[in-house]
């Protein structure tokens, strides 16, 4: 499989090329070895895809919401077929299992494709009548839209933000993360061969600059922002100064809570996925889990004979559940959170260190008896690292629960029904669970408040992010003025 880019960028319908930018390697996580190299976008480049999106978008608002679907459904198709070279891609992009990237990463960036793919013929305004007057409303799309992509989910990502902006009839300049280059630009290819019009789906490559280039350029009318926290401060802070739309979804510390009734069995498998999926490189993990105090050495104990299970090995090995870190400053910088749950106390019941092997491996971990003031409770560590925290009162956990400037995911495990319900409508947060964890099916709207972001993807919801309604006023008689 050829692994080396066709080119850095897919501008206008076509890869481009241009090694005056900066280098930027492609590394595999799992060996630690270059697999290619893409170039940063140069000005020239930023600007050339900005013009064909400007050019590509008006052809495609001129066309049926019917016939922008039928692309959209039909690159979904084009998706599923390929699956198997998609995630191959996508684990070499990420390191992530192929037995993960198989089944949720290209996967879920077609159920994007096919869902918003199915909305684009029924995106109509409304008629209201005032009596012998009339106001309607017309749903437009805003125009250039910009999505900057964070390393973990490559192709999800890129699918995510392209499906709803291009079933709106926007255009869209896609720049990925630079630590995973390759994913975005397959997607960028599989449109144009289901008919997507040149220049309605570009991508370019580059660190924060070539994004804030993008961000600051009059011609973009919307910015979708997936990273930390501190990049959509800088990004929503940019938009700001042109009053650009946003779409913020950024980091999290969220709070899994796991109640003396709860059935152990999944509670533990709800934590697990919540933890350790894709590394715990998800913005949405329950990396808090609250225990109550009765059933908490009886979940450590399963928990850490789970975690046993584990097969930690080659990412294309079909066998392997878990797989390295994206790179060896993403696994530095969770080696430096490990440091600190040691050195501020917390009790070490699993891992805890880097895996004698090659490429960026680091064991699963968990840390017992954490408290809310410790580092590794506090920061985000977006890692394998869980930390469990007991408690006594549901409304103490709440309390401790929504004490953090972050609110993206919540989740509770419980087999009392009234209080899973009464316990997440009080949580604050904007993807919930209940006696489950990470759910993210396209159906469904997903984002953060507090800190973790504006705005939401997927679901009907993400239609009012990138649309915008305009309304007319028809008059049927005369017009009465004063003068
Ligand atoms: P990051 O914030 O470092 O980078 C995100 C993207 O922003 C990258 O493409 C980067 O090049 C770009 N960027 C950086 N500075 C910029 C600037 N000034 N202007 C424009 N673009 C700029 O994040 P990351 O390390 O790639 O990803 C991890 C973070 O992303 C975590 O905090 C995680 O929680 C978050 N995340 C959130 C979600 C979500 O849906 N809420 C999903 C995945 C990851």
């Amino acid at each position: 499989m050829q692994l080396q880019p066709t080119a850095s960028h897919f501008i206008d319908g076509e890869y481009v090329e241009d090694p005056s930018g900066a280098p930027i390697d492609i590394v595999y996580p799992a060996t630690g070895e270059v697999i290619g190299q893409v170039f940063a976008a140069t000005p020239t480049i930023i600007e050339r895809a900005l013009d064909s999106a400007k050019a590509g978008q008006k052809v495609w608002a001129a066309m049926s919401g019917r016939e922008r679907g039928r692309i959209l459904t039909r690159a979904a198709a084009m998706i599923m077929e390929r699956n198997h070279e998609l995630s191959v891609l996508e684990t070499y992009d990420t390191g992530k299992p192929y037995q993960e990237t198989s089944a949720v990463d290209a996967t879920s960036g077609a159920d994007a494709l096919e869902f918003f793919g199915g909305l684009a013929a029924s995106l109509t305004g409304e008629h209201i009548p005032l009596g012998e007057d009339w106001v309607y409303t017309v749903r437009e799309p805003l125009g250039v839209c910009v999505g900057i992509g964070a390393w973990n989910y490559p192709t999800q990502i890129a699918c995510w933000k392209g499906a709803p902006a291009l079933a709106c009839g926007n255009a869209m300049v896609f720049k990925p993360s630079e630590t995973t280059p390759m994913c975005a630009l397959k997607v960028a290819e599989i449109l144009l061969e289901a008919g997507l019009p040149k220049g309605v789906y570009n991508v370019v490559q580059g660190m924060g600059e070539v994004g804030a280039a993008l961000v600051n350029d009059p011609r973009v009318d919307k910015v979708s922002l997936t990273g930390s926290v501190p990049t959509g401060k800088k990004v929503y802070a940019a938009a700001a100064s042109h009053m650009k739309h946003v779409t913020m979804e950024l980091g999290g510390k969220s709070p899994l809570i796991i109640f003396d009734d709860a059935d152990v069995e999944n509670a533990v498998g709800g934590a697990i996925l919540g933890n350790f999926y894709s590394s715990g490189q998800v913005c949405s993990n329950g990396t808090r889990v609250f225990v109550q105090k009765g059933i908490k050495e009886k979940f450590i104990a399963r928990l850490a004979e789970r975690l046993g299970d584990a097969v930690i090995g080659d990412p294309l090995d079909e066998a392997t559940s878990f797989g390295p870190m994206v790179s060896e400053r993403q696994m530095n910088i969770v080696l430096g959170y490990m440091a600190k749950g040691k050195d501020e106390g917390a009790r070490l019941v699993y891992g805890g260190e880097r895996l004698e092997r090659d490429g960026f491996y680091l064991a699963p971990t968990v840390f017992a008896d954490v408290t809310d003031d410790m580092t590794i409770a506090r920061e985000e560590i977006f890692g394998p690292v869980m930390s469990v925290l007991d408690f006594d009162t549901e409304e103490e956990v709440i309390a401790r629960a929504n004490a953090t400037e972050f609110g993206l995911s919540a989740g509770v495990f419980t087999s009392d029904l009234s209080r899973g319900h009464r316990v997440i409508g009080k949580l604050e947060a904007g993807s919930c669970f209940i006696n489950s964890y990470n759910d993210a099916p396209v159906e469904a709207p997903f984002g953060g408040v507090k800190m973790s972001g504006v705005g939401r993807e997927n679901s009907k919801e993400a239609i009012n992010h990138y649309s915008q309604v305009k309304s007319v006023y028809v008059r049927m008689g005369d017009v009465e003025a004063p003068f």
